[in-house]
């Protein structure tokens, strides 16, 4: 059976970008393939962060993943933190990496400018992921847009290893999108993301969503009520197209070019039909939420689980790159 492999940072809460682009594909595979879904901490420590609210992010990240469809039975849910195969493979990665390839990915340049200097985490943050996934060995990874350039890189990684030392031995993984391949954050301008507080959330109470939607951007054009608006240039209206029924998004559409609405009539629906596909989700949480000692339980299960395959990858890395064996490896089968 082909291996899944994705992940996902505690940088923020889990919103409907991840959700439309990543995690509802993830949910979804469950079923025909074998998935590892990770929540990578290690990645998000590139970023400005609080020490004292990692933890914390980590476990509702998980919470989140439980709620919103991901079934610990089926997926290996782990933090990649717990198993320290992926760091070590990570430093086995920059081993056959060219720095010009970092240094012109996109979202080197994009999160770089917001550091005040640049610290190598962020530029090798594309060679722990490809260290995340050649671990597994896996075929598929189910991401937005934004990660195909670094899924462009990891197979470029794994065949630099593969020819120098094991032809074959990593597998090339391939992108997996979904419909929503990029979701606009609420200022309408840049993709949705935990790290621009642009988003909402999945567990966002229905007061919240309205909170977040009203000042939401809407097409320019619509300065007032009276103004007829495009829906093609309204993130608001693209929103509608993935929380409303066909019939409710063509009235929007009608509605606006001929502003009978004004965007708030608009933006009232959309809050309500958010809160409406959330409200199953939010309750799993709050059952979970109430449980901590049952998410900790399903974490250390997954990264056990994740630590089989990882532990007998690195054994064959280190054996194929010439290391020298460690006790511990020769009493290992
Ligand atoms: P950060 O701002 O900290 O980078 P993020 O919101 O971009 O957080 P990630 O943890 O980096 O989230 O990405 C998790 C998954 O969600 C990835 O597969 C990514 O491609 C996908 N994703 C993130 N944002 C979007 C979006 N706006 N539209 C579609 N997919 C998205
Ligand atoms: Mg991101």
């Amino acid at each position: 059976m082909a291996r899944v492999f994705s992940g996902i940072q505690p940088s923020g809460e889990l919103h409907i970008g991840n959700y439309l682009g990543a995690v509802r594909n993830w949910v979804a595979l469950q079923d025909r393939y074998e998935c590892l879904i990770c929540i990578v901490d290690y990645h998000a420590i590139t970023q400005a962060y609080e020490p004292e609210l990692l933890a914390q992010r980590t476990f509702d990240m998980a919470v989140s993943l439980l709620a919103a469809g991901i079934d610990p039975e089926r997926t290996t849910l782990f933090v990649q933190s717990h198993v320290p195969e992926h760091t070590e493979l990570s430093w086995v990665c920059t081993t056959v990496t060219p720095v010009g390839e970092l240094e012109r990915m996109t979202q080197f340049k994009d999160k770089s400018q917001r550091q005040e200097s640049v610290l190598a985490g962020i530029l090798n943050y594309p060679v722990l992921q490809a260290a995340d996934v050649l671990l597994y060995r896996a075929d598929i990874v189910p991401v937005g847009e934004d990660q195909v350039q670094h899924l462009e890189l990891m197979r470029e990684i794994a065949r630099k290893w593969n020819a120098r030392f094991g032809e074959g031995f990593f597998p090339e993984p391939q992108p997996m999108l979904s419909q929503a391949r990029r979701i606009l954050g609420l200022d309408g301008g840049a993709k949705m993301s935990k790290s621009l507080g642009n988003t909402i959330a999945l567990l966002d109470s229905p007061e919240r969503i309205w909170e977040l939607l009203r000042p939401a951007k809407t097409d320019p054009a619509r300065v007032t009520r009276k103004d007829p608006g495009d829906p093609e240039k309204c993130n608001v209206y693209s929103l509608h197209q993935y929380f409303s029924p066909p019939a409710t998004v063509r009235e929007v559409a009608a509605n606006c070019r001929g502003a009978a609405w004004g965007c708030l009539d608009c933006k009232r629906v959309l809050a309500d039909n958010i809160a409406a596909e959330f409200a199953p989700i939010r309750a799993r949480a709050a059952e979970l939420k109430a449980q901590p000692e049952r998410v900790a339980e399903i974490l250390a299960d997954g990264a056990a689980r994740a630590r089989v395959i990882a532990r007998a990858t690195m054994a064959a890395v280190r054996t194929a790159m010439g290391l020298m064996p460690s006790q511990g490896d020769r009493v290992r089968p």
